[in-house]
């Protein structure tokens, strides 16, 4: 089982490898094809000395940048480093700017490519940030080929190419925002595929994918599960009494005893009509039981009552708790159990949370005749 968990860790840790590894070819593909290429193109008024020069610290730099993202683990600081990378990216690419005659080279477009890259994968302020600095370190690199003779500088053209860097900027920004609302809405969509509309808890398509999380993290952390099933007593009865609207009030009432009931890891399910179960990871099989018994004690302080007369009957609940793997290393059998403790539960009178391991042994404690309750 532990392997099936470190698959799981390892399958995360290749995605965010797989990301770098491209991130590296990308900027080697940058690096050893186009750059030579926009210095056939451009020509270089410089010495070939100093382009070569140029070239021998980019592809030093991207080389250390290569070892740096190709052998170390995926890290908190790894990923500040690639955006800084981005930054020196920009100062490499003015670097070369100045080297081919500033803005009478087409360079700057791999500034386009940069801020794209790096805006993709942040947000609208990291755009912002990062096409302002290429701006200005476009512009100083642009001023200082033509420091000399200043007049020769063609402003225009350098403002329409700053412009130019605005405009990526404001189009990855528009593609980001798009993103990021098709993102929201298809996790809302996500969610309420997966959440009972009248309660607001997980409904029962998230249960068997929760169930098997569950059951990995608890064999890879040696700790148990238990699974509580609640189920309302008499709520025929009510709903008999009261209408529908007021069954389904208190369906979300008892949602709500839940939610207040238990702790942020526990989790928790509406399992069917009036049934709900609860998730309680790392809790020994008595506490996990009083927990059950404390969601009980609260809908019995309810005081609500359905029913006329020799008919009249409380409404309660019982619950049903198993453990998962000291009753069985089998999940699915685990639900199976903790619903036939439920069902013994019911058996000997409701109101009251039975454990797997008591099913046949309590008749005598709660005094209750089990033939009496059956022929009621
Ligand atoms: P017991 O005490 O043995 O648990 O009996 P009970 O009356 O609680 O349970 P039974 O299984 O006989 O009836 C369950 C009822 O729950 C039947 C159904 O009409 C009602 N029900 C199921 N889903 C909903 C719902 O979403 N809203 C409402 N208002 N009622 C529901
Ligand atoms: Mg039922
Ligand atoms: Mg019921």
């Amino acid at each position: 089982m532990n392997d099936i968990i470190n698959g799981f860790l390892k399958e995360k840790r290749a995605n965010s490898f797989r990301q770098q590894r491209n991130f590296v070819y990308f900027r080697w593909m940058a690096l050893l094809l186009v750059i030579p290429l926009f210095f056939l193109v451009s020509g270089c008024s410089r010495t070939e000395k100093s382009f070569w020069f140029t070239f021998l610290l980019a592809i030093l730099y991207n080389g250390f940048q290569t070892l740096i993202l190709l052998f170390m683990r995926p890290n908190n600081w790894i990923k500040k480093f690639i955006s800084l990378a981005f930054y020196f990216d920009i100062v490499f690419i003015c670097a070369f700017s100045y080297i081919f005659n500033g803005i009478d080279s087409d360079i700057y477009i791999l500034m386009f490519f940069v801020i794209a890259y790096y805006g993709i994968g942040k947000d609208v302020s990291g755009t912002i940030n990062i096409s302002i600095f290429s701006i200005m370190l476009y512009t100083v690199s642009s001023i200082l080929v033509k420091a000399d003779n200043i007049e020769e500088l063609n402003f225009l053209k350098l403002l329409i190419r700053d412009f130019f860097v605005l405009l990526v900027a404001y189009g990855v920004s528009i593609v980001i925002l798009e993103v990021k609302r098709y993102d929201e809405m298809h996790k809302r969509e996500f969610k309420l595929a997966r959440t009972d509309k009248l309660t607001g808890l997980a409904n029962r398509h998230m249960l068997d994918q929760k169930l098997e999380e569950e059951a990995l993290y608890c064999e890879y952390s040696k700790k148990p599960l238990n699974i509580l099933m609640f189920d309302i007593d008499n709520f025929k009865k009510f709903n008999d009494t009261y209408g529908h609207v007021w069954g389904d009030k208190l369906l979300s009432l008892f949602g709500d005893i839940i939610m207040q009931s238990i702790r942020k890891t526990d989790i928790p399910f509406r399992y069917g009509g009036e049934e709900f179960m609860v998730l309680i990871r790392d809790l020994d099989l008595e506490t996990a039981k009083s927990v059950g018994d404390r969601i009980r004690r609260q809908l019995e302080k309810q005081n609500l009552f359905a029913g006329e007369g020799n008919n009249k009957g409380k409404v309660t609940v019982s619950c049903g708790v198993a453990q998962f793997p000291t009753h069985s290393d089998d999940i699915k059998k685990v639900v199976d159990y903790a619903d036939r403790a439920l069902y013994y539960a019911k058996e000997i009178g409701k109101n009251i949370v039975v454990s797997y391991d008591e099913i046949g042994k309590l008749r005598e404690a709660v005094q209750i005749d089990i033939d009496t309750y059956l022929s009621k």
